[in-house]
Parts: C-alpha cells; structure tokens; sequence
C-alpha cells in the first residue's frame, strides 16, 4: 500500500506514461526541449483530484472543481515555449494559478513566479502543491490578476490563462521587450494571441483559436 501520491506514480502515471505525453507533443509541434523536459519533469497527476489521476496525462483540459479546469498540456506547452527563450526570464507573473500547473511549469524556466488566483480555496491548494514538490520560487497571492501585481512589476512576461480583455494596466507590468500570453476574444472565439512591449509601443501575433475559461474580476 503506497500512501504518499507522490510514490503513486506506478502503472497510469508513471514515467514511461508522462514520457508519451512528451513524445505527443512533439508530434503536435513543440520544439522547445526545455519545455518538453519541464513537462516531463512535472508530475500532472499530482494537479488534478486522484479520482482523475489516470487520465493526468492525455493531451486534455481536465475539471479541477469550482467550474475551473487544469489547462490542456499542449497548451500550457504553446503558452510556455512563446514566452521562453527570447530573454532571461527574471520574473514572471501568471493571472490564474488555478491548479498550479503552468505555474510549476514555469517554475522550472524562470527565476521567480508570481501568481494569482480569484478563487480562495485554489489558491489554498496550489500553495499546498508547490510546497509538497519544493517549488520554493513560486509566490502565490489571492487576488483579481487582472490588476497586475503592481509592487513586483516590471515583469519579463506575463501569462494570463483565463479568456477576455487585458486591461492596460496589465499591460504597463510588462518590462521593455517583455511579452505577454493570453487568450483574447476577437468576436467569433478566442484566440491565443502574444504581445510584446517595444519601445514605441505593443505588437501584436496571433498564436492559433483556443479555448479558456473566462477571465472574471473581484474574489470568490
Ligand atoms: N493555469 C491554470 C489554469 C486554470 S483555469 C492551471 O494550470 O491549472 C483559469 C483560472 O483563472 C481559474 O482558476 C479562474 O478562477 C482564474 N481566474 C479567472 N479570472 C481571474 C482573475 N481576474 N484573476 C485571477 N484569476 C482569475
């Protein structure tokens, strides 16, 4: 009898099993080997309700309560590779920590994490993750994302993993050169859409159509 869920990784969560879910997303485009190797490294299992722990890692969004879901591993894989390797990655900040994932992705690309989540109770249990696999340089704060994390500003990018507008404010956070992810809404459905500050201003490029949860103001 295995107690730890962190030695419950045997049979549907192993290492061989996270190893295909690598190989898949090669196969869908992803180039980027850090990337591939955070993903490798990252127990999904461990993100999601052990009544779900088998299917931790197919290729899909899963339900992580609260009408939220853990993201889908292609896309956090996308998200991550088009804010990496552009520029050191000093300080991140993510709006929607809800399982914790992208964060604990994240974590292992860049020095620090700052990540906010509306919802109390996932921040509770993100933190809790963090602390369990000794993601020490995450920082986890119970906040409306969409203003930012104004006293760590400038980031070096910024990742919003919720659907609907990026307030400026938001925006201004981001350092010179820095790039945000998000996805936004271009009438017909959301597209996966990066931003980066110049000098002069913003650029926009479209990433591909996605799908989000969406993006809410004030705190439950
Ligand atoms: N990155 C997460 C994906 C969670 S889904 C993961 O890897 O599991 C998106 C999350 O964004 C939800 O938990 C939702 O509560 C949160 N969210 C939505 N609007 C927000 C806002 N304004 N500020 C912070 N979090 C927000």
């Amino acid at each position: 009898m295995i107690a730890d869920p962190i030695q419950r990784g045997i049979g549907m969560t192993s290492e061989k099993t996270r190893q295909r879910l690598v190989t898949r997303l090669r196969d869908k485009g992803i180039r980027d080997e850090a990337v591939l190797e955070a993903i490798a490294a990252t127990p999904r299992h461990l993100f999601v309700d052990e009544a779900l722990s088998s299917r931790a890692y197919e290729d899909t969004a899963l339900p992580i309560g609260r009408g939220q879901t853990i993201s889908q591993p292609y896309v956090v894989a996308l998200m991550t590779a088009a804010i990496h390797g552009e520029r050191p990655l000093r300080k991140v900040l993510e709006v929607g920590t809800g399982s914790g994932y992208q964060a604990a992705i994240l974590a292992r690309l860049c020095d620090r994490v700052f990540t906010t989540e509306r919802i109390g109770e996932l921040v509770r249990t993100a933190r809790q993750r963090f602390h369990r696999l000794g993601l020490h340089n995450i920082l986890t704060r119970h906040a409306d994302g969409l203003e930012g994390w104004p006293t760590q500003a400038p980031f070096d990018a910024i990742v919003v993993t919720a659907g609907g507008e990026v307030p400026d404010a938001l925006l201004e956070q981001l350092d010179e050169g820095g790039v945000l992810v998000a996805p936004m809404n271009d009438g017909q459905g959301q597209r996966l859409t990066r931003v980066t500050r110049t000098a002069t201003g913003f650029e926009r490029e479209d990433l591909g159509p996605v799908i989000f949860v969406p993006l809410l103001s004030g705190l439950e």
